[in-house]
């Protein structure tokens, strides 16, 4: 999750082996979900036959019990009012819950998905902390009390006997210090449940790279952080999409964040793409330096196109603004995602920004051609993922580049969109390139214009 721009996934990557349609979630009940109640052990020891059902290791002097319908009001009376809000929030028939099972519906259902809420306010051991990411979080005066608290963390695993399991964990210190005080207030709460329940989907490893290298030497990644691959950027930026679907006041601070011409993506001077050329030679790049560490600053317009899919909040405004406007409600947009989503729940090679381009225009051609999408007055061109990705990376890859990140997926089909794209992208470019050259960038004008563009039948098949 992002912690004021900073971010951990689940770090299981050192402890395990790491981490439908038109809004068909309906079959998803959430029945392969279950909450569990983490605390000291004198707390526990008063829930009567508690036992350790997953086998997750434990902070040391934690215990932990599950949460029954038999045994809730007591979890109630004992857990403080973070923990008590999520368990609340998660309840069958909320706004929470419902986004929920769209999530879960990623894998179809078939990740078994823990929460683990954790009465971590007196602290939790840094060096036995168990499958738990001990953090110093600072209050929100600022100050800290020198303990190490949960981290916010979501990862998702193969068991030996080929089921999934998704683990989920959420500490009451950060979500009343910090989290709860961030945009959106309890919004955002609900926000990183449901980036973390992301994280359970996209199951099993989650980049190429081993460890942390993705993070730069700080081991910490941002959301205004040029990352190590793509495969970061995109399961961070999809996670928080999801949390932007309920937390409003975080979506506008994206779209805050793309009307900024000035400097706003960093680059650690020591992490995997400050080695690029294409990088390391940008002459306007300002660098300022942190702790020890040299960081460098770039504008938007200075980060060549490619390297911004290195970018979280690239793929988190690529997700968001395709379900505000890649279909006609947004229901039908969030249904498109799922399908793509879908399609890379096992399959860490196609998380791709480019991929999600072929799977969402397959998805569009398919629909605008069946008989809901013709008749559909509003139904967008499948133009458009292709335009939008085009957009966020300010139109600067060439063809070539284009072409060959989408190939290095090796779809299984091509769109009739993926042809006609470079057939017209000059076309396009030039209706957006006043708005994108503009101070502050006039980036929902240009937004707007292809929306105009893909909403033109001429231009939809
Ligand atoms: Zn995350």
């Amino acid at each position: 999750m992002r912690k004021n721009n900073q971010c951990f996934r689940g770090f299981s990557l050192l402890v395990l082996t790491m981490i439908c349609f038109a809004g068909a979630v309906s079959g998803q009940n959430g029945q392969n979900m279950r909450i569990h109640f983490v605390a000291p052990r004198a707390v526990i020891n008063n829930f009567a036959g508690h036992s350790n059902t997953t086998g997750i290791g434990l902070p040391a002097g934690y215990d932990i019990v599950q949460i029954t319908s038999s045994n809730a009001a007591a979890f109630l009376a004992a857990a403080p009012p973070r923990l008590q809000y999520v368990y609340q929030q998660l309840q069958p028939g909320t706004q929470l819950r419902r986004r929920v099972n769209e999530v879960q519906n990623i894998s179809r259902d078939s990740v078994h998905v823990n929460y683990y809420l954790v009465d971590d306010r007196t602290g939790i051991s840094h060096t036995s902390s168990g499958n738990f990411l001990g953090v110093r979080v600072n209050r929100n005066d600022g100050t800290s009390d020198s303990l190490y608290h949960v981290w916010p963390s979501g990862n998702g695993f193969t068991l030996s006997n080929g089921t999934f399991q998704g683990r989920v964990r959420l500490g009451e210190y950060q979500l009343e210090e910090d989290q709860s005080h961030r945009d959106g207030g309890v919004l955002s709460i609900q926000e990183v449940v449901l980036h973390e329940s992301f994280h359970t989907q996209l199951i099993d490893r989650w980049t190429k790279w081993p460890g942390y290298i993705t993070y730069g030497a700080d081991e910490m990644h941002y959301t205004d952080e040029i990352l190590g691959d793509q495969e970061t950027a995109f399961n961070e930026g999809a996670g928080t999409f999801y949390g932007f679907t309920i937390n409003g006041p975080g979506l506008t601070t994206l779209d805050d964040f793309f009307t900024n011409a000035n400097y706003r993506y960093f680059l650690e001077g020591q992490s995997v793409c400050a080695g690029y050329p294409e990088l390391y030679t940008v002459s306007a790049r300002r660098s300022r330096t942190v702790g020890t560490a040299t960081w460098w600053d770039y504008r938007w317009r200075d980060v060549p196109g490619f390297f911004l899919m290195f970018n979280e909040n690239n793929a988190t405004n690529f997700f968001a603004n395709f379900w505000r406007y890649g279909a006609s409600n947004r229901d039908t947009a969030g249904a498109f995602l799922s399908y793509a989503f879908n399609s890379m729940w096992r399959d860490t090679l196609k998380r791709y920004l480019t991929y999600a381009c072929n799977r969402l225009a397959i998805k569009m051609e398919t629909y605008n051609a069946s008989p809901a999408g013709q008749a559909d007055a509003n139904k967008l061109s499948s133009l458009f993922p292709f335009a939008l990705l085009d957009l966020i990376t300010h139109f600067q890859m060439t063809a070539t580049e284009y072409q060959e990140d989408y190939r290095r997926n090796y779809p299984n089909q091509n769109p009739r969109a993926y042809t006609e794209y470079f057939t017209r992208r000059n076309a396009i470019k030039t209706l957006i390139q006043g708005d994108i050259a503009a101070s502050p960038i006039q980036f929902s004008q240009a937004l707007q214009r292809l929306v105009t563009y893909c909403k033109t039948p001429a231009n939809i098949w």
